[in-house]
């Protein structure tokens, strides 16, 4: 089955408002042709202004977290609500900083995945190992329960809808991105859990994102990989250039 591939910017904690609009605006010609879904995901007060700033383009605008109620007393968490209101389509959950940093947990995940979905905004799921993991060899089973635990009470069409970013912990941000091989590798395992868990419809038309240090240079041979539908991209999406390089791969 074809499926269209997606390439994210997560700009994580970066960008004003006046950087984050003067980025977009610098990225939109760049990739006006692309042939991948674009995405670009600011942090949550650049939201409102990037959306505005992309409209009429072919970027789509994702969060970089949300909350699964719909209001009350959370400090510091935004609700679907609030970021339908601004016109966010995608949403970045489960980056293995917030489960790192600020103890975010797979049942978190899965409770924000499910509300976003429900929201209409697409979830972006990250799953990844620990340098740790992968040299324990348990890799592969890490990510499969990460995911499963993450698709819990979701239906199949639903799991067709939905993003996966395999992002191994020792790539991130560290120059050091996986070979292809090791990539194709776990995304495949991926969308066998898929499969045996939600059947193959939904495995075939789910898209497995890879990231960890992509850059203009790697992102070819990464995307010739068959279960490689787009990748999840931190650093490199902080210039319009190299970004728009990425996408244009
Ligand atoms: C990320 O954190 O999602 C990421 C992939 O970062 P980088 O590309 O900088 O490794």
């Amino acid at each position: 089955m074809a499926r269209t591939p997606i390439i994210a910017g997560n700009w994580k904690m970066n960008n004003t408002i006046a950087q984050g609009v003067e980025l977009v605006k610098a990225l939109a010609p760049l990739v006006k042709d692309a042939t991948v879904d674009v995405v670009v995901c600011p942090t949550a007060t650049a939201l409102s202004s990037v959306a505005a700033a992309v409209k009429g383009t072919n970027i789509h605008v994702g969060a970089q977290n949300v909350h699964w109620e719909a209001n009350g007393a959370f400090t510091g968490e935004i609700s679907t609500g609030m970021l339908n209101e601004i016109g966010v389509d995608y949403v970045v959950l489960g980056h293995s900083e917030r489960r790192d940093y600020f103890g975010e947990t797979d049942e978190g995940v899965n409770k924000r995945a499910r509300a976003a979905f429900a929201a209409g905004i697409t979830p972006i799921i990250c799953c990844g190992e620990s340098l740790e993991i992968r040299e324990a060899g348990t890799y592969i089973d890490h990510v499969v329960a990460q995911i499963n635990a993450a698709l819990e009470g979701f239906e199949a069409a639903e799991v067709a809808k939905l993003v996966i970013a395999y992002e191994p912990i020792w790539a991130i941000g560290t120059g050091k991105t996986a070979t292809f091989e090791q990539a194709e590798e776990v995304c495949k395992a991926i969308r066998e859990a898929v499969a045996k868990k939600f059947g193959q419809e939904a495995a075939d038309a789910i898209r497995i994102q890879y990231g960890g240090s992509v850059k203009p240079a790697t992102i070819k041979d990464l995307m010739q990989q068959p279960n490689v539908d787009g990748a999840l991209v931190g650093g490199a999406s902080l210039k319009a250039q190299d970004f728009s390089q990425i996408v244009n791969y």
